[in-house]
């Protein structure tokens, strides 16, 4: 008989994190129990009823790249790959309206997006010179040792003010959510690799068809199917291990703010870096504790904000678009991307920039709006009907240069525990991948100690063309 079969695991936290080691863990034959706080899946990448607009959202528009191979991978488990929406081309708009396409070509890799970005008027040949230099250094990979920002980088790359603006400004704000003085270079290099340069597949964005928590919505059936467990609207205070019974004891509450208990051989706390830090009080004393705690006083976090207009009338034909020299940085068209929805849906998302998500909820309104009519001038003719402002001031981690240091492998300081969470050491950005890589790797190490060594993490896609020779 498979050795783990008769073994389980608690895992505390149903995000992305919690969600992929959840369903690696099943499929491997251990006992799941997936312990949420919320009444819903997902975590920051959720949708939820929202209470002002009757309308379900995303608490923010998540989009994905064909390298994340990891959350793909979790995605063919619980059998909703298919409701991912791929494009490979992305339109930039100035405002004023003129647009310019980017996207791959026939020619190789890293060649195949130069010729749209050689056409592309919103760059002038001095930024077309500039990032094609910038680019060229970058083929080679940069060693995660590095601890330049990539501010620094790209003065010391003499990078043309078009080209700090509306690309590196713009493209790294959105992927990495932070300031190009706060961005450690080796994870700008990565992204700019996976999006640019590996290959066309590597670089397609998808955007989720479907409101994001319904796209988890076959997850608990999955999991009962194997015998499993999902505990929603179930917050965790705290959990004691037994050493004479080598168990865990979790110490739950429902929604009536009852206490309860879970117990289980294993403990995977797949929770963000703050909820980690509240719980570790209040799990036994070891070794290592105040080391972990350390590390996490290291990480900070950025906010995105997303503002939802719904209009009476079609105001851009676009499925989605990047927006230049303003706050707002992308429009996303729901009632185009999100099939059997209806109606004229916009989402606009700003990222990393702390000065909007301070502003009050009007002043937020009317900036997004009159930012938009510059873009889309028949915004001006269409009524308003209703509108929601989503603030997530804790979105994502920085990666700052140095961060590394503060990221944790899987193994805790505590016996038979293990962490997951996009924060952890996956060598990834704050992104659902490296949630979906972080619950895989915790899934490999409880396997491991379970005694039954199994690969849950996905191979990443092969850089093609002439990027084969520049691993
Ligand atoms: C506005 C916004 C936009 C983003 N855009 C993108 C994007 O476009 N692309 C992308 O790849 N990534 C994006 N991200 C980042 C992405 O959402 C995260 O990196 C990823 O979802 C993190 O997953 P996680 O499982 O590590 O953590 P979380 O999603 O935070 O999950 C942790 C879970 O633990 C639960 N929990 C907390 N405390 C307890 C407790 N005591 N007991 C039980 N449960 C508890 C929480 O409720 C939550 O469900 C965005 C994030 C935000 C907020």
């Amino acid at each position: 008989m498979n050795p783990s079969s008769q073994q389980s695991v608690t895992i505390i936290g149903a995000g992305v994190a919690g969600m992929s080691a959840a369903c690696a863990l099943a499929e491997a034959g251990l006992r799941v129990q997936l312990v949420e706080r919320r009444g819903y899946l997902g975590g920051r990448a959720s949708s939820y009823l929202h209470p002002g607009t009757n309308e379900v959202i995303d608490n923010c528009q998540h989009a994905l790249i064909g390298a994340y191979t990891n959350l793909l991978g979790f995605y063919r488990r619980v059998g909703v790959e298919g409701m991912i929406h791929w494009t490979t081309e992305m339109t930039m708009i100035e405002p004023g309206g003129r647009r310019s396409k980017l996207g791959p070509s026939w020619l190789p890799a890293p060649l195949h997006g130069l010729p749209k970005l050689l056409s592309a008027p919103a760059f002038s040949l001095a930024d077309k010179i500039s990032l094609a230099r910038a680019f060229a250094v970058l083929m080679r990979p940069v060693s995660f040792e590095s601890t330049e920002s990539l501010g620094s980088w790209l003065k010391r790359q003499r990078q043309s003010e078009g080209a700090l603006n509306r690309f590196w400004r713009l493209v790294i704000a959105s992927a990495l959510n932070a300031d190009l003085d706060s961005i450690a270079l080796p994870y700008a290099a990565m992204v700019i690799r996976g999006l640019f340069m590996n290959s066309a597949e590597a670089g397609a964005m998808g955007m989720s068809k479907v409101p994001l928590s319904q796209l988890y919505a076959p997850l608990p059936e999955w999991l009962e199917n194997h015998g499993d467990s999902v505990h929603l609207n179930t917050p965790v205070d705290g959990a004691d291990w037994s050493d004479e019974c080598r168990e865990w004891t979790i110490h739950t509450r429902n929604a009536e703010g009852q206490g309860g208990e879970l117990k289980s051989d294993y403990l995977v706390i797949a929770l963000p870096f703050e909820a980690t830090a509240k719980l570790i009080p209040n799990l036994p004393a070891a070794p290592g504790a105040e080391a972990l705690t350390a590390q996490i006083e290291k990480h900070e976090h950025w906010p995105i904000c997303s503002v939802h207009l719904w209009f009476d009338r079609e105001v851009t034909d676009l499925e989605h678009a990047v927006l230049l020299d303003r706050e707002i940085h992308w429009m996303y068209n729901q009632s185009k991307l999100q099939t059997g929805r209806g109606g004229h849906y916009i989402e606009l998302v700003v990222s990393a920039t702390r000065a909007f998500a301070a502003l009050p909820r009007q002043a937020a309104i009317d900036q997004a709006l009159s930012e938009l009519v510059e873009f889309f001038p028949r915004v001006k003719e269409a009524k308003l009907e209703k509108v929601a402002l989503i603030k997530e001031m804790r979105a994502t981690f920085g990666v700052s240069p140095g961060i590394d240091a503060a990221r944790p492998t899987a193994q805790s300081p505590w016996p038979n525990c293990f962490l997951a969470g996009d924060w952890i050491n996956t060598g990834w950005p704050s992104t659902m991948e490296s949630a979906a890589r972080s619950g895989h790797m915790a899934a490999e190490a409880v396997t491991a100690a379970a005694g039954e060594k199994r690969t849950f993490l996905e191979d990443d896609l092969k850089p093609q063309g002439l990027m084969r020779f520049f691993g």
